[in-house]
């Protein structure tokens, strides 16, 4: 009912916006791995939990990350076997895929909202988000380029319960990282945990009616100045001016 009443307000509401939900294949899956054991000191320093495959040799990896830089073709190929022969497996997607396809009306309300940003500012909108379920992740993440969202599930497919945040919540989380990381996060520089804050509060200011329960991260220093710009109001109408107006002012 919600969502009749949202698409009467806007005008590009008929382009539907698709989340397809799969695994990588074995190379991808070797690549993020890879890629993440290439980032373990920033998710230690940022206190992510990360869990990795049991397994000596990339146990080894995960403790020298600068090795992944420098790696050379040979030993790439020699891990790479080892993944095959001991690591990888396929994810399950069915179960995540239910998820996503019984909350059609709720994704269909949030692209409502998002599409009034990416009219009035550039936010940026995939017209196909690949989901994609890994192993191996501090939680979920993003690429930008891409619209890939990755997504961390146990062996069968199922969402990680550990994780505070609701699964869907979550979805949307990524979604606006992926939608502010060109016009906002990277022209602006924002530090890690100031990103981190913009998106939380965007999710509960200008989202918040659709994700009453959206759990906000706890980790990192405040920056609650942003407070003072950011608003609903300027979230819709201009928020990389709002951004540029923080900075302007910060002391
Ligand atoms: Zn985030």
């Amino acid at each position: 009912m919600n969502q009749n009443m949202n698409q009467n307000n806007n005008v590009e509401s008929d382009k539907y916006v698709q989340i397809v939900v799969r695994d990588y294949d074995k190379e991808e899956s070797f690549q993020n791995l890879l890629w993440v054991l290439g980032r373990m000191n920033f998710y230690l320093e940022n206190k992510y939990v990360v869990p990795l495959p049991n397994n000596k040799s990339f146990k080894e990896l995960a403790e020298n990350p600068e090795k992944i830089n420098t790696i050379n073709t040979i030993d790439k190929e020699m891990y790479y076997e080892i993944f095959l022969s001991e690591i990888y497996k396929p994810i399950p997607t069915d179960i995540v895929s239910k998820i996503i396809n019984n909350k059609h009306d709720f994704y269909s309300s949030i692209f409502i909202e998002l599409k009034k940003l990416n009219k009035n500012w550039n936010f940026k909108i995939f017209d196909v988000y690949n989901l994609i379920l890994v192993l191996w992740s501090p939680g979920g993440s993003y690429h930008t380029g891409t619209g890939a969202i990755l997504r961390r599930v146990d062996e069968e497919g199922r969402p990680d319960t550990t994780f505070r945040q609701d699964f869907n919540d979550g979805i949307v989380h990524e979604i606006i990282h992926i939608g502010i990381e060109e016009v906002i996060v990277r022209k602006y520089k924002l530090e890690h945990w100031e990103k981190e804050f913009l998106v939380d509060t965007i999710c509960k200011l200008y989202l918040g009616n659709l994700m009453p329960q959206y759990h906000t991260q706890s980790q990192g220093k405040n920056y609650e100045r942003m407070n003072e710009f950011v608003t609903y109001n300027t979230i819709q109408k201009n928020l990389p001016e709002a951004i540029q107006k923080y900075f302007e002012n910060k002391v």
